[in-house]
Order: C-alpha cells, then structure tokens, then sequence
C-alpha cells in the first residue's frame, strides 16, 4: 500500500507531497535503531546473561520449572539465554512486529524454536490460559524496558500489568531492581541549555544589552528529558555541589506501582554555589543481593565508565525550576516527581520544610513558548557571546544609516542587533506563530515593539506592503531554521533569499554572503558501533538482525548521511578537512545542480569509520561561523566541534558491512552531489589502497 504524505522540504521550503511506501517507517525506524547499540554493550549483555542465569538457578533449586516472561524481546536475546541457561519455556513478547518476526527466524537459528514461543503483541494484550498466549504465569521475569531516564520508555506501566496478570507471586525479576542516583551541580554551560543570558552588543554608542522578558526567565522549561554522553562533559564545565545522594529505587520482583509519586532526601551542599542542575543516572542490580551491577554513573563516580561505552543509555541532566544560591552544609530537601513517563526536580530549604503543603510539585511545562521554539542546543547557541561578537562585528560592516534590514531565521536575535547596530528600519520574518509570539515578547521587554516589525509570512508571499513599500538594502540570516536536521538544510536561507529577491535593492548586501560544505574522513572512538553489525551475540547468531538493519539501510538506496552532537563523540581526523561546495548567497539558487568529486589523502593511520560534513557561513569576507569542526587539538588528530550544533555524518560501507575496516586506506574518493531542485545532498564514497 503506498500513502501519500505532504510535508514541507526542509532545504527548499516547498511543500510537497511524498509517495510513503507502507514500510517506510519501518525501514527508518529498524536503519536509525537502537538495537544494533544495545547488541554491542558487552558490559550490558554479560551483565544480563549472569542475572539470568543466577535466577535460573535459584527456581530450579526450588524445584520449580523455570518459565520465563521475556517483555520486549527485541532480537530474543534474553529469552535465548534463559533458554540456554536451562529455563524450561520463554514467552517472548514484542510489539514491534518486524522485530517479532527477526526474534521468530533468530530463536530458530540458534535452535531454541522448541523452548522460545515469540508472541508479537504488546505485553497488556497477552493472555494467560489454556487457550491463551501464554500456558500458565511466569516465574521469571525478564526485561530491558528503560531508557536514559529510566522509566521514559513506560518501563512501569508495564511491570505493573506484568505482576498483575503474567506472572507468579514471588517471581524472580532480572534486573531485580533499579536505583536513580542524583548529584546537584553549578554549570554555567548547562544551565546556558534552559534560560537565556542577557546578551551583550557593543554598539559605536555604547554596549547594549538584549534581556530575556521575565516570563521567560522564571519559565521552567519543557518536560522532555536532557540527555547526553555526560562522561564528554569536562570537569571544568560544572562544580560539584553535593555528594552523590539515592533518590528511588523500584523492586522489579514486587508489584510495582506506576501512579504518580514523589520522593524527597535531605542533602548538605559540600560547596557553596549556585544550584542549577540535577544530574542524574541510574544502575541496575541484576540478581537481589546486589553483586551483578551495571550502572550508568559517570567518569568521576567511577573511574572505568568511559570503557564502557553505550549511547541507548546515558546520563540526564534537569534543570531546577530556578537556580537557587546554597551555603555549604545547610540542610536541603531535593524532591523528585515522577508520573508513568517522566521525572522533575525541585530544591527546598530546610526552613521551607514546615510548609508540608508545598510537596507536591507540578511538571514543568513551558508556558513562554520559548522553550518551544529554542531546543536547548538552541538556548546554548542564543547565549554563545564569541559567536554573537561576529554578528556583530559583520553587522557593523555592512548596515547604513539608511539601512532597511529584513531577517530570515526563525526566532533570531539579529534584528535587534541590527537595530541596535544603527539599521533605519528592521523587518523580521517569522515563520510561525509560536516565533512571533516569542519574538513580540522579546522586542517589547527590550522597548522595541515599534522599532522592529514582525512579519508572519512564508518568503515567496512577501509583499510591498509587509515593507511598507520600501526594498530591503541588507538581508541577513543566521541562518537557523527549526526545521533543519542536516546542516545542509539551513541553505533554506538561499531558497528565501531567492523568494525575496525582487523586495531587495539592485545593490543589497546580503549577510552570510555565501556558506560551505566542509568534509573531513574520522576515525569515531565509539559512534561507530551504533551502525555497525554484531555477528554473534554473546554466543548466539544474531546476524539476522544486521542483515535486516542493511537491508533498510539499502531500502530505496536511500543511505544517507544522519545527524549526530559530535562535541559528545570523540573521533579523529584522518584527513584534512576539506571545502567540498559553495553556496553563494549574493545570487539566486541556480537551476542546475552543484557537484564535486574528487579525492582526499588520508594523513594519519586509523580506521576510516566515515566522513563527517558540515556547513560554515561567511557572514562577510573576512568573517566566518563555523557549525561543525572548530579545531583540531593535537598531533593525534583530535577533534573539537561547535557544542550546540549537529554535524552530518556519513557511515562508510566498510563500517555498515562488517567488511574488514582497512588499515591501509591512503586516500577516499568522493562525488557529492547537491541537487537544487529537490534541495538534497547526495554522495558517494570510495576508500582507495595503494597496492604493491
Ligand atoms: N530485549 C532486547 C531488546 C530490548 S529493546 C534486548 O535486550 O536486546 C526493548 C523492546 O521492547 C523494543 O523492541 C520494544 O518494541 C519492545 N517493547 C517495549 N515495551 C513493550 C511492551 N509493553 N510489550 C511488548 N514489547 C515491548
């Protein structure tokens, strides 16, 4: 069955309607999935298979049968080494069917057909019974349902139906349970994620200073959970203010309760400070007594954390509703909300303690709308005063007394500092209601609501009017767009560029005048293992699973580059990076497309893991913004990137095939293709050996 799906291109802006082939979804689902990640966590597998094992064991001891509940079976993975470990029978539920089916040809792979009944269905829709789904209760219950915060993948719902209707009383539960663990710190870096710093513009006249309305300021943000690779998070950017302090743990072998609930510790700040952050992670304990553990903690909690590298878990970090001045060793109550899906935080005073009614603490909702327009990379971005500076100091080059300014991006600054930079009309173009609203609220806590005037219209419907029939002499643009994913979507600007050219003077400047897509071949310490194929699995095949991953891959030969944080994925370079196309934004989008080939030599020895790509902006001649690659910090090649932007990468096939990954590549080919019709970048790369 084919749907057909309107959506507008993020490049070029147009809408257009896209033939869905019924498994798209699930191609781009099982292609981008986690699964490929959890089968590479060694620490993870071992971990569960121990768990499985001990509770075996211990039901067998018993004298029982041993039949295990499997929810979420994925692969089957823990279904087939509690078969291995002797369990009599595994139910193996999983909802996702292509999943289900890959568990049904896995399990019979490894020859477990007779002791594994995978059964694709969600968990709350098994049935129990002679005729049902299941033959009786199980005695052993088996998951892996958590994500990064824990219980965001509905982990407790789920137990919580599981212990009502699937399984025995007294069953044995691996994981046994799990504990989330906090730690209150001081990040300027973090805290730059959530509220917006005033923003200082040296002006000819004097500095100005662009503040935050105050509904923005005390907004507490979104519910949505932060979550990053927290052991890439250098100890200079935060100050610890507490130890380490448990705040829940659930008992998976109990029945468990999903409704709402709060927790609350006492903690002694062991450093004056600023309490901004909440960080926090987990660990769980696979058998009751507590000695097969596989935690979560970062770098400084325990030492060999980095060694054990995952990104389908990682560390969370929430922002306190405000930030709150602490003294050392003063009495803290820090309380923890959580409902079925989410966890927020809130610190209290221990004088405040009295106040009892005050312990229900509601979710953080975002009633600024700032916080739905920016995502924090974006409030990260916002509060970036170096990059500021070069808006600034191009804006100063080129704006006129007699100015007439229009910006294209969506929820910018640059028209105040081109207002405050001396421009003699400012018009700004919003893309959606939310930005308007949010950019209303800027320009008048700043004074500006009848120095900067909003417009709410797509490009190409920009009238006189709207300029009060003036033509624009300086169009600017971060540009920043919040439909782009891919660096390269942030060329929209080019497209709204051409949209406009007939409102703009026969000599206009146009700020960046031109943008580039840099290349550069990496060699990841881990990213690579997300996209690479697993083989065997603690001893079972699982290649099933990555022929099914390189088959969407392949799907409508659509492999492609994906975006990835790269300030929290080590690499190094292999080679120099590389200018591959222009854009020139002084002109219109061409009719024809734009493409380069050619070859890059590989400098340093390592593993060619893929080419990582990238946009930079020359706002003038002599001043450019990076978005990707910012330095590379030694002889060793290693990299520095821009912290508040995604960078592109690109997966060799030498990564995606299991091939074995050369040493000896001494050069990559390359043919990059950018359509400018469809907006897309297409490319293509060889790694090249010399022989003899
Ligand atoms: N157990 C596998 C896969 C874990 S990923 C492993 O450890 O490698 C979690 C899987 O659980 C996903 O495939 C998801 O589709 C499935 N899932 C989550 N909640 C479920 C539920 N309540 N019932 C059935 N499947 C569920």
């Amino acid at each position: 069955m084919k749907t057909f799906c309107g959506r507008a291109n993020p490049t070029t802006g147009a809408m257009e309607w896209v033939e869905e082939d019924e498994n798209y979804d699930y191609h781009q689902e099982i292609a981008r999935s986690r699964y490929a990640d959890m089968l590479h966590d060694k620490d993870r597998n071992t971990k569960y298979y121990q768990g499985i094992r001990a509770a075996v064991s211990r039901v067998k001891e018993r004298g029982e049968k041993a039949i295990v509940l499997d929810i979420g079976t994925g692969t089957g993975l823990l279904s087939m080494m509690a078969a291995a470990a002797g369990a009599d029978f595994c139910y193996a539920i999983e909802v996702f069917k292509p999943m289900a089916n890959a568990a049904v040809k896995i399990v019979e792979k490894n020859g477990f057909r007779d002791k594994i009944k995978v059964i694709n269905k969600h968990s709350t829709e098994v049935t129990v019974g002679p005729d049902g789904d299941m033959q009786c209760r199980a005695n052993i219950l088996v998951t892996e349902l958590f994500d990064t915060e824990l219980i965001g993948e509905g982990a407790l719902p789920t137990y919580e139906h599981a212990h009502k209707y699937l399984v025995q009383e007294g069953c044995e539960a691996v994981p046994h349970r799990a504990t989330v663990y906090v730690q209150l710190v001081e990040s300027k870096r973090m805290w730059s994620w959530n509220k917006l710093f005033p923003v200082r513009v040296e002006a000819e006249d004097g500095e100005k200073i662009i503040v935050s309305p105050s509904e923005v300021e005390k907004c507490p943000g979104v519910p949505s959970v932060c979550d990053i690779q927290l052991n890439q998070m250098p100890s200079s950017d935060f100050t610890i203010l507490s130890d380490v302090v448990t705040m829940f743990s659930v008992d998976f072998s109990k029945p468990v309760r999903s409704a709402s609930a709060c927790y609350r510790v006492q903690l002694e700040p062991v450093r004056s400070g600023k309490a901004q952050i909440v960080l926090s992670w987990w660990d769980i304990d696979m058998d009751p007594s507590g000695t097969i553990n596989c935690t979560m903690a970062p770098y400084w909690v325990k030492s060999t954390s980095a060694s054990q590298w995952r990104d389908h878990w990682m560390q969370c970090v929430y922002f306190l509703p405000n930030e709150e001045p602490v003294l050392q060793g003063e009495q803290l109550y820090l309380t923890a909300c959580r409902d079925e899906y989410s966890v927020w935080y809130k610190l209290q005073k221990a004088r405040e303690e009295e106040n009892k009614a005050d312990v229900r603490v509601e979710s953080p909702v975002c009633r600024c709308q700032a916080h739905l327009l920016w995502n924090r990379p974006r409030f990260g971005q916002l509060n970036d005063q170096n990059r500021t500076c070069q808006y600034v100091k191009s804006l100063m080059k080129v704006l006129k007394a007699d100015s007439v300014c229009l910006c294209v991006s969506d929820g910018s600054l640059l028209p105040v500092l081109a207002h405050h930079l001396g421009a003699q009309q400012v018009f700004t173009l919003e893309n959606s209601a939310v930005s308007c609203s949010v950019m209303q609220k800027f320009f008048k806590a700043n004074n500006l609501e009848d120095k900067i005037k909003i417009i709410e219209a797509r490009p190409e419907l920009l009238t006189p009017s709207h300029l009060k029939d003036q033509k624009i002499s300086v169009l600017v643009g971060e540009p920043f767009f919040t439909t782009s994913l891919l660096p390269w979507h942030n060329l929209y600007f080019w497209y709204a560029r051409t949209a406009v050219s007939r409102h703009l003077t026969s000599d206009a400047t146009v700020l960046p005048q031109s943008a580039s897509l840099h290349m550069m071949i990496v060699e990841f310490q881990d990213l690579w293992r997300i996209r690479s194929p697993c083989g065997t699995c603690e001893g079972f095949d699982v290649r099933t699973m990555d022929d099914m991953i390189q088959n969407s891959l392949n799907f409508r030969e659509s492999k492609e580059a994906e975006p990835h944080p790269l300030w929290e994925y080590p690499c190094k370079s292999l080679s120099d990076p590389q200018q591959v196309l222009t854009f020139d934004f002084r002109e219109t989008v061409p009719p024809h497309g734009l493409s380069t080939e050619g070859s890059v030599h590989l400098l340093r020895k390592g593993q060619s893991h893929g080419a990582v790509l990238w946009m930079e902006y020359h706002l003038t001649a002599d001043i450019s913004i990076s978005t990707g690659l910012t330095q590379i910090s030694n002889e060793k090649g290693n990299c520095e990137w821009n912290p508040h932007c995604k960078q592109a990468v690109y997966f060799f096939s030498s990564v995606t095939e299991s091939q074995t990954l050369s040493e000896f590549s001494t050069a990559v080919k390359y043919a990059i293709n950018f359509d400018t019709k469809t907006g897309e970048i297409a490319m293509d790369f060889k790694l090249l050996e010399t022989t003899g």
